[in-house]
């Protein structure tokens, strides 16, 4: 076993695996019992925030009153919300509907990756920021089919050497991939200030192809629905869901181990 990397989670298998090897009758059970009494537990770590701070326009961490109107949580009621409904800027009238929620911070704040996971795409996204998908090692519990891994788009990533991530490379819980970019032309939500944000979709992994999918209807959709705007295309895949009590229960996980203070 020398020059042979373990990582703790591994260590609990190998453990498990040994205990299994001295049952020297292959007839033997391995009843609730044995698993009881083994001392060992394995557990699955939660999914991580993608951030170390709080957002600044989470409701407990507003930066100013002014970001309440910008306040993620709510429902379908500003730009950051899942399901808002997205104007032409011709017709003036409801095309599509907002595929995630917007996480606010200022530009260079670094994000990480909420679990272990493969980099499936990274990919220029629009105005001036890029798009990082990853193939997470994590079961999304919505999922209606079991055995699916969870997908995540961060979106309104910094472009350039900030990405440090490629296509293909395995990322662990808690890597840092990029950071924050900036969209050009910008966005003053709300004026004055000029900052960016992560716009993240999360996918269950029970649908195929690209996450973007202007032919797919708000009918085809297996979990993103709305109140106000039925009927309107999200444009995405139609394993996308709300990522809100998600990002909820990862604000949990993330402060209960010191990764947010
Ligand atoms: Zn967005």
């Amino acid at each position: 076993m020398s020059g042979f990397k373990v990582a703790k989670r591994d260590i609990a298998k190998l453990y498990l695996k040994t205990q299994c090897d001295n049952i020297e009758n292959t007839g033997d059970i391995i009843d609730k019992d044995f698993l009881k009494g083994g001392g060992f537990k394995l557990e699955t770590p939660g999914l991580l925030f993608p951030f170390r701070k709080m957002p600044q326009n989470h409701p407990d961490s507003l930066k100013n009153a002014k970001y309440d109107s910008y306040n993620y949580h709510y429902n379908e009621k500003n730009a950051a919300t899942f399901a808002y409904g997205r104007r032409s800027k011709k017709t003036k009238k409801i095309v599509r509907l907002h595929a995630a929620r917007d996480l606010y911070y200022d530009v260079n704040e670094p994000i990480y990756a909420i679990a272990d996971g493969i980099v499936k795409r990274v990919a220029f996204f629009y105005y001036d920021t890029w798009v990082i998908e990853i193939e997470h090692e994590y079961e999304a519990k919505i999922a209606k089919i079991k055995g699916h891994k969870m997908l995540v788009r961060y979106g309104e990533v910094k472009k350039g050497s900030a990405i440090l991530v490629k296509e293909g490379e395995k990322v662990t819980r808690g890597q840092k991939i990029g950071e924050i970019g900036l969209l050009n032309p910008y966005v003053r939500q709300p004026y004055p200030d000029k900052r960016g944000m992560l716009h993240i979709e999360m996918y269950t992994g029970e649908g195929s192809g690209n996450l973007s999918d202007k032919s797919i209807k708000y009918s085809d959709m297996l979990y993103a629905t709305s109140k106000k705007n039925k009927g309107i295309t999200f444009q995405r895949r139609k394993d996308l869901f709300d990522p809100l009590d998600l990002l909820n229960e990862m604000i949990k996980t993330s402060k209960k181990e010191n990764w947010i203070e």
